[in-house]
């Protein structure tokens, strides 16, 4: 996908970049290395019912934890790793490992259904559904439990996508549209896409005090298609309260939880108390 290329590219020489990585092959490298190494961990933020209070899953987030650059976050590295192609590996880790918590979590009584984010280049690779059966085959894991989120403008090749979404609906995941209200989606499609979770953008919520017009026209249009709605980027009991109010089915952000570690979750979910939201 040349657009998208071409973003990663500046963001790559231009911002964004630690001062270490300054030239690609550096980076592939050191990608390379993480992979084998391992470096890589994933961080789960919990989402939570409006309407119960209870926790309805939990959305997976990948760090890289290098020992030469420190903690750098996914919007630093993704776009390197879809540039060198390395998001092939690196997301399939993320399934696979997905996968061993779902199974980990099964062993002490406890099931949560998870999201995974997915790249363009991973949405696009031909055997993505394949690979995607094979993990949840190998870990025994019901794949109802694992809900795949695309963004918008992966989605820019309706037709495309319609493809594979259908493939993926079939395997039996859930599917979500991350951040939206930032692409370019024609509704026309969105309206044949089997979706089952909108999740509206950080950016609406932050601003839904002063103005909740989109994020009500968001809400209205999801219900409408038969789609639950995600609230991203809940801070504040003030959120909470008016997204109630809205009707906006699940909420997600650090008024409940920052992203953590797998043990945190683990904590969090049996220490939870519902009846405080
Ligand atoms: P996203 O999928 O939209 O994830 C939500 C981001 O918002 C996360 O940032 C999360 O930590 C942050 N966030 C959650 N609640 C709040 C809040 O209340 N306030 C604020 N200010 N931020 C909040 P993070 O973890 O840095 O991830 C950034 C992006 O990187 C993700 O956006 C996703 O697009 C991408 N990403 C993360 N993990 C993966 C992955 O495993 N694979 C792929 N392909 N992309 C990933
Ligand atoms: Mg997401
Ligand atoms: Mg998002
Ligand atoms: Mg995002």
């Amino acid at each position: 996908h040349a657009k998208n290329n071409e973003r990663g590219t500046i963001q790559f020489y231009q911002t964004n970049l630690p001062v270490q990585m300054d030239s690609i092959l550096e980076v592939e490298s050191a990608l390379r290395k993480a992979i084998e190494q391992e470096e890589f961990i994933l961080h789960y933020q919990p989402q939570i019912e409006t309407k119960t209070g209870r926790i309805h899953g939990a959305e997976a987030l990948i760090r890289w934890e290098s020992p030469t650059r420190g903690l750098v976050p996914p919007n630093v590295f993704i776009p390197l790793a879809e540039e060198t192609g390395l998001i092939i590996p690196i997301g399939e880790w993320v399934i696979e490992e997905v996968a061993r918590t779902i199974r980990s979590m099964k062993k002490q009584g406890l099931e949560l259904p998870i999201s995974i984010n997915l790249s363009i280049r991973q949405f696009y690779q031909r055997d993505l559904v394949e690979r995607i059966e094979m993990i949840l085959t190998r870990y025994d894991i019901d794949p109802s439990l694992i809900t795949i989120e695309i963004t918008e403008s992966m989605a820019m090749d309706a037709a495309k996508a319609l493809v594979i979404l259908k493939e993926l609906k079939a395997l039996g995941v859930k599917l979500a549209i991350d951040d939206f209200g930032t692409g370019y989606s024609s509704l026309n499609y969105l309206k044949q896409f089997p979706i089952d979770y909108l999740k509206i953008d950080q950016s609406f919520i932050f601003d839904i005090l002063d103005d909740r017009a989109i994020t009500d026209s968001i809400i209205l249009l999801g219900h409408r298609l038969n789609m639950s709605l995600v609230a991203e980027g809940v801070e504040t009991k003030a959120h909470v309260e008016l997204l109630r109010e809205m009707n906006c089915d699940i909420l997600q952000g650090y008024y409940f939880s920052k992203p953590i570690s797998k043990e945190a979750l683990i904590d969090f979910l049996t220490s939870f108390d519902q009846t405080e939201h």
